[in-house]
Formats: C-alpha cells, structure tokens, sequence
C-alpha cells in the first residue's frame, strides 16, 4: 500500500488526571463510576456526543432480557444503572413474550441518566473526542493522544482504562490482541425506531402468535441446553418470510427480527432486524458498507411490518441508531483467559471480580439463566499482556469465542469496567502498577462498592 510520512509536531496537553477512562459504553462508565467512587481524578473520553455506548447510540435498551425467575444475578453497577434508569422514568415494560423480570432502557433518556452519574461521582466528561494514539514510555502508558472539533490534544495520566469496545487503545499501545477471521465475527446490526404503532393492535398480534427460542432454530443453527426451548421469545420471523414470498423484500435478504415495547404514543423502540455478517468493525471501509446495507435492509423490514403486522400499518421510520452496532472485534490477549468450559461449567477462580449468571448469547449458542447457575469472572481477563497501566473494560476483555458471547452482555461489560476502575483506583492507592496490584484489594473494595464475588 503507498504511504505518506505525517509531519511531527508538538501538540497542547490539555488535560492530567489520576485514571482515564476511554470509551462511555456500560464498560467505560462503570469503570469511571468505580474509580472516581474510590475517590481517584478520574476522566472519561467520548468520541460521540453521549455516554452510554451501544445503548444510547446503536440503540439497545435489551440490558436485562436474559432474567427470569431462576436467574442468580451479577450485582454492582450494571443493576445500578437499571435501577436509577427506572428512577428517572427511563425504562419501558416489555411486551408479554419478554423474559420475567426484565425491563428495556429507554435508550435516548438514557444520556441523561448517564449524564447524571458522570456529574454526581465527580467525574470530568469530555465528548466529541476521539482517541487516536496513545502516550508511551517504553511499555508504559502515560496517556492518549485525541482528536476533536479542537484539533489534535494529548491528556496525560497514571493509568489507563480502555472502554472502546474495539480494544483501540491497547492496539496503538502495542498490547497483543486477537480478532476472529471477518467470516467468523459475529453480525453487525443498524438498529431503528418507528412512530405510529398502534400498541394494542401490536400486542394482541404477539397474544395471538406466540413464539418461543426453539424457532430462532429454524432461522439460524442455534445450540440451546433444551430447556430454553419452549420459553417465549421476543422475536418475529413469520411476517417477513411472507414478505419474502411474496415479493415484498428480497428473496435473499434475510430479515427476522427482535422487537422491543411500544409507548403510549406510539414509538416502537430497539427493532433489532438485520444481522450482517461479514463485516469487520475496525475496518472504515467496512463500516461504511455495513451501515448503508443496515439501512436498506432496515427499509424493507419497515414495508413488511406495515404489511403484515398488525399494528404497523401505519407506522413510519422514526430514526436509526447514531451509529451501526458492533458485536465482536478486537479482544485483548490478557494475563488471564475464559473459555468456553469456564461459562458453561460454572468456573471458579481465585481472583474472581464478580459472578455472572449462565448467560450465552452468540456464536451459534443460545444458554438462558434459568437454573440459578453462574461462573465467575477472574481479574486477569482485565490485564492486558505487555502494556503496563493499562486495564481492558467491556467485550474486549481476553477469552474464546463461547465465552465472549457470555461477557459481551451489557451486564457484564458494566462488571469488567467496574473491577477496571475499582483496580485503577487500588494501584494509584498503593502506589503499585496495574500488574502489580493486591487482587485481594481489588476485590475487597468491589465488594464494600456492592459486587458479588461469589
Ligand atoms: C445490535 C446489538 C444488539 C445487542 N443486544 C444486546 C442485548 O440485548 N443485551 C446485551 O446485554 N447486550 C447486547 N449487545 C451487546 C452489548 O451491547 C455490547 O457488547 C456492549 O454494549 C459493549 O459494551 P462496551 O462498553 O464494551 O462497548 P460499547 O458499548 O461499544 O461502548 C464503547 C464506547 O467507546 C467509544 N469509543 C470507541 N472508540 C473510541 C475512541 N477511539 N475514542 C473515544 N471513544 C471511543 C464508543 O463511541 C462507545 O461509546 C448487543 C450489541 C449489538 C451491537
């Protein structure tokens, strides 16, 4: 490929602080929330205009869908932000198919219940800032490099949390890191909203037809325990595969789909109806084919709801996500590594940061929390190898392809990120680096901050 030579400059540090948090996805603000509780300077860098990451700018309020009654449940931050988000009047009930116990964040109102965490913990916000580069000092990072509506900025600081959700900073870091072949990541989605539902038309619809995890298997070749099976599904595939016969959408687009509630006015909120596969999220060329395509494909399911759902007859696009959605990318290799055996198997370990319930969602397995089973998380899946002060936050912490469709979760993002910031805050304390840090610290001021370890 040709290259051109950037000519070096000298650019303002406009910022210092204790802990940097970047990236304001569940991982990001819960790492920043943790530290700065544990009273470190803590700064937290957007690229977009809003906190709240996948939730607030793809447009996912599904954090909590995996809960039923027999769920044994992480604790901490992740239930925190469900809580205040239910506070301040920014959760939906879901539709009669949704799983028992769970709620969908209301993903626009959920900027301001960021907002409002970021301010009271103290934290200093800054948005509309991309991180480009990273500070080095032999394999220490010593801050980023940033590029804004302000130009190219550096902010220095003692440690380092990326929260990026493509593990950005740990690649300009130089820190090992892995990502699937582009025909193995998972799917990339552009989310939409629609006005003018006709919920009660909607709802006795899904009454009417109910579905349960067992047709997802006749979309896509999906593995369960068997006793997912028979549990209802918030999911719709019968109006499109009509669509599709009668010519409505393309025969070869294969539009399903996962619904979200509709409010009293009408808006129908996280219509999840496009997986594309294919596509490689650290890749701009890529993006910007994925993000057309979404659109498209989002068009067409739009005709087959008006068509075939009732309800939707005269439903209009409202909006799409700000951005595409991104499953899978880069992963840390970390000192620590979960596997497949580790979520299925209820793994244990010593230096557990928190529990997470048998969740699987990814990867051609499909493992729902209904037993009370649920394995723990270890401290060094939030380590990476090589790069000193440095921690991973979210779904780019270490581990296989079965267990990343366990931690990519929302709720288990909000878990890495809060062992980051607890761990961030405890080495600053005692004056050790990342690596270095007393694990039994880490996990004594979790569990004074509320996590389970156990
Ligand atoms: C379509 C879709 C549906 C999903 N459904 C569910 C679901 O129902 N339930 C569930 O629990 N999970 C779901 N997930 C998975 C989950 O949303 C993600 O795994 C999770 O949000 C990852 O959290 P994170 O904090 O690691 O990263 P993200 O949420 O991706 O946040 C990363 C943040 O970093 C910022 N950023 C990135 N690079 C830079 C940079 N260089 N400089 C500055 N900022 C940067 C981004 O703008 C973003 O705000 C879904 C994901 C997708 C895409």
């Amino acid at each position: 490929m040709k290259t051109i030579t950037e000519t070096p400059r000298e650019i303002p540090v406009v910022a210092e602080t204790d802990v940097l948090v970047v990236g304001g996805g569940p991982g990001g603000l819960a790492a920043a929330l943790a530290a700065a509780r544990e009273g470190a300077d803590t700064m937290l860098i957007e690229r977009y205009g809003c906190f709240g990451g996948t939730i607030t700018q793809v447009g996912v309020g599904s954090m909590s869908w995996y809960r039923s009654a027999g769920t044994v449940d992480v604790e901490g931050i992740g239930i925190e932000f469900e809580t205040r988000a239910k506070e301040m009047g920014a959760t939906y009930a879901l539709p009669g198919r949704a799983r028992a116990g769970s709620v969908l964040l209301d993903t626009e109102m959920f900027k301001v219940v960021a907002d409002t965490l970021v301010k009271e913990a103290g934290i200093r916000p800054l948005l509309h800032a991309k991180v480009v580069d990273t500070v080095m000092e032999g394999d220490t990072i010593k801050g980023v490099i940033l590029e804004s509506k302000s130009g190219r900025q550096a902010v220095l600081a003692k440690r380092v949390i990326d929260a990026t959700g493509d593990a950005d900073i740990a690649a300009y870091a130089g820190a090992p890191f892995e990502k699937l072949p582009k025909n193995e990541l998972m799917g990339v989605t552009v989310l939409f909203s629609c006005i003018g539902v006709d919920r009660e038309a909607f709802y006795a619809y899904l009454k009417a037809n109910p579905s349960t995890y067992k047709d997802w298997g006749e979309t896509w070749e999906v593995e369960t325990s068997g006793k997912e099976d028979h549990l209802p599904t918030h999911f719709i595939a019968e109006p499109f595969a009509r669509a599709r016969k009668e010519g409505i959408i393309p025969a070869d687009m294969p539009i399903v789909g996962s619904f979200g509630p509709v409010s009293d006015t009408g808006g129908s909120i996280t219509l999840n109806m496009n997986y594309m596969y294919g596509f490689d999220s650290t890749d701009t060329f890529d993006l910007t084919r994925a993000e057309i395509e979404g659109r498209e494909q989002s068009m067409y399911a739009i005709k087959a709801l008006k068509a075939f759902v009732p309800g939707f007859e005269n439903a209009a696009l409202k909006n799409f996500g700000m951005t595409l959605g991104t499953r899978d990318s880069r992963k840390i290799i970390g000192r620590g590594h979960l596997t497949a055996s580790d979520v299925r198997e209820e793994g244990r370990c010593e230096d557990s940061i928190g529990i997470f319930p048998e969740f699987i969602d990814g990867h051609g397995v499909l493992i729902l929390p209904t037993t009370g089973r649920y394995f723990q998380v270890p401290f060094g899946v939030i380590v990476p190898q090589k790069v000193e002060n440095l921690l991973a936050a979210g779904r780019i912490i270490a581990g296989d392809k079965i267990a990343h469709a366990a931690t990519r979760s929302m709720m288990c993002c909000a878990l890495t990120g809060q062992a980051a910031g607890v761990a961030a805050a405890v080495s600053l304390e005692d004056n050790v680096d990342t690596s270095a840090v007393d694990v039994s610290r880490v996990q004594a001021v979790l569990k004074k901050q509320g996590v389970r370890l156990d």
